[in-house]
């Protein structure tokens, strides 16, 4: 059986030795990635203080919100979203939409927000590895799509930015995919939320500025 405040008790004590590297005044919130863990391992990380889980599928996001709606928690959609799961996800009301990847996702977005009358925050996913596999605008695009998505998604909230690090095991190339996020986010203003880092970089994106980590199999994994 996992021990889930030794967990994230070490999590915690990891996180704050890299933040006060960074800087005293950089506050790091945690959303637990709970996408393979149970209702009940989520009920625990709730006992232990935590509030913010991430889903990276509508209708997981779903099952879990029902089967915990007793609780106080606030729900992140991290995963890419499809076209057809634009109302299911705009009707779970989720805290924040991570993985927001393309102007054309955010107009159809827009327009069914339009319709039912509702709001909904996100972050603008950057693909800063420029791997292939990976969704995201291109960098050098970003702020370009950032600020259309502002100016035409009256609806859409956007918050910042969001991505995922490198998929492999050089620092140095992880650590420049998070610069590069990071100076993008410097560029806009009223950006207030940097969402990157998972249970292998997490240390390394604190470093590069992240203040929303996405931590899944550190917490949740036998
Ligand atoms: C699964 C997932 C995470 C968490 O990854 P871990 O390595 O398990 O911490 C973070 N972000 C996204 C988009 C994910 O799909």
């Amino acid at each position: 059986m996992l021990d889930y405040r030794q967990k994230i008790d070490a999590l915690i004590t990891k996180i704050e030795k890299a933040r006060t590297a960074y800087s005293r005044h950089h506050i790091v919130k945690i959303v637990a990635v709970s996408k393979n863990a149970s209702p009940e391992a989520i009920q625990h990380y709730y006992n232990c203080s935590q509030r913010a889980f991430g889903e990276n599928k509508v209708q997981d996001l779903k099952t879990k919100m029902h089967s915990l709606e007793h609780l106080p928690l606030e729900w992140h959609m991290i995963g890419s979203l499809q076209e057809n799961k634009i109302n299911a996800l705009l009707s779970l009301k989720p805290a924040l939409l991570h993985s927001l990847d393309s102007l054309k996702l955010a107009l159809k977005i827009e327009k069914r927000c339009e319709i039912l009358g509702v709001n909904l925050n996100a972050l603008l996913q950057v693909n800063s590895t420029y791997e292939k596999s990976k969704s995201g605008v291109m960098p050098e695009e970003a702020l370009e799509t950032y600020s259309q998505i502002s100016e035409t998604c009256k609806h859409l909230k956007l918050k910042g930015l969001m991505c995922i690090g490198a998929h492999t095991d050089d620092e140095k190339k992880i650590e420049k995919s998070f610069i590069t996020t990071k100076k993008l986010f410097d560029q806009i203003k009223n950006a207030s939320v940097l969402s990157m880092g998972m249970s292998c970089d997490f240390e390394l994106a604190i470093a590069c500025g992240a203040n929303l980590l996405r931590i899944g199999s550190f917490l949740f994994k036998e």
